[in-house]
């Protein structure tokens, strides 16, 4: 199991030209200090790769992906860092995934109701000759879904068709 250290990060110590920066995690302190080229080098090194900071078996710190890690169970590099990546997926996926929940509940009603396309409404006026299908009506016409977008139906040229208004109205009151 591979958890956050919350509590750990490089401390300066040591005066200037000596400056070195310790790894601490709590009331855990690293025997000896990174100098400033170093820490540098490091802090490069554990995007791409996670960088073992402290070892106080059976527990060893981790850095990696600008985060502290600690485990107990003997992991290696590798599996630290895939652990760590697989960890920024998940949340990115979750993230995205309330996003899109977000996205569809602030929609006023149901299923969007788009207009359909000039092009597919002359497709289906051709198609049907211009009058209604049920009673071949020329007036008060209006292109009418087979299968109810609500129910799942598309607007495509097979689940339209056009109706008076008179026969659509009587569609929909249909039980
Ligand atoms: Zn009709």
């Amino acid at each position: 199991m591979l958890r956050e250290a919350k509590d750990a990060g490089f401390e300066a110590s040591g005066a200037w030209l000596r400056r070195r920066f310790v790894f601490c995690a709590g009331r855990v302190r690293a025997d000896r200090g990174l100098t400033a080229r170093a820490l540098a080098r490091a802090e490069a090194d554990q995007r791409a790769a996670a960088i073992c900071v402290l070892c106080d078996e059976p527990r060893r710190w981790w850095w990696c992906r600008d985060r502290f890690w600690w485990d107990e169970d003997d992991l290696s590099p590798q599996d630290v860092f895939a652990l760590v990546y697989e960890r920024e997926v998940r949340r990115q996926r979750r993230l995205e995934r309330a996003h899109a929940v977000l996205g569809t509940r602030s929609r006023p009603e149901g299923p969007r109701r788009e207009p359909v396309p000039r092009e597919l409404r002359r497709a289906v006026f051709e198609r049907d000759g211009g009058r209604c299908v049920e009673c071949g009506a020329r007036f008060d016409l209006q292109y009418d879904h087979v299968i109810p977008l609500a129910l799942g139906g598309a607007s495509t040229l097979e689940n339209l068709q056009i109706l008076c208004a008179g026969c659509n109205g009587r569609k929909g009151a249909s039980p």
